[in-house]
């Protein structure tokens, strides 16, 4: 039986729901916050209210910004013809941070997977063949992760872009399998990067 009052028990199970938040941290966390003062309190909650309120997908690339079009997207000085295709948000960050990239993403929002009854109608999927459609476009760097749905989204993606006469390559295998571009260092992404091969 928990010996905590009802308001601090329900800010602890808050805490709980959140991804690698076990219920020691929670009540870490939980406790922290009422150690905070008013203003630091009120600041806290705008800021989540303000990223849930400005932060909205770029039309583009569905890359979670403040803007619309995104800054990558945005910036003439990125290279528009090359679509690098990632899983998540994160992984933009990842490849961003390797400094190497010069043209623009594409988030899928997930992987095909038929286990979980994802198909491919429900990735964003038809938003790329629209951009590709509609624009000058040189090649499509395939970046999913290697694991099984990763793979499975990149043969499908390519068997459906290189008929329309587009170079589809995937990032090289540097990264290990199962593992996700966001945990992996900028030298390996670099390496994926640049030994990508057509397929
Ligand atoms: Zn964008």
């Amino acid at each position: 039986m928990s010996s905590y009052s009802p308001s601090i028990e329900k800010l602890i199970e808050s805490f709980e729901k959140l991804p690698s938040i076990g219920h020691k941290t929670a009540i870490r966390l939980a406790f922290h916050m009422l150690d905070l003062n008013e203003e630091e309190t009120n600041e806290f909650i705008k800021s989540i209210t303000d990223a849930k309120s400005k932060l909205k997908y770029c039309s583009k690339c569905f890359n979670i910004a403040d803007t619309d079009p995104c800054p990558i997207c945005s910036n003439p000085k990125r290279d528009q013809g090359t679509i690098c295709v990632v899983e998540d948000v994160r992984d933009i960050i990842a490849m961003e941070r390797t400094n190497e990239f010069k043209g623009v993403y594409h988030v899928l929002h997930g992987t095909i997977s038929p286990m979980n009854g994802i198909g491919p109608e429900d990735i964003k999927i038809k938003e790329l063949l629209d951009r590709i459609r509609d624009n000058d476009i040189k090649e499509i760097i395939i970046a999913t992760n290697p694991r099984v749905e990763g793979e499975a989204t990149s043969i499908y993606l390519s068997k459906l872009i290189k008929p329309l006469g587009i170079k589809v390559t995937r990032i090289a295998h540097g990264i290990p399998v199962g593992g996700d571009l966001e945990y992996t260092d900028e030298v390996t992404l670099t390496k994926a990067m640049e030994g990508r091969r057509e397929i």
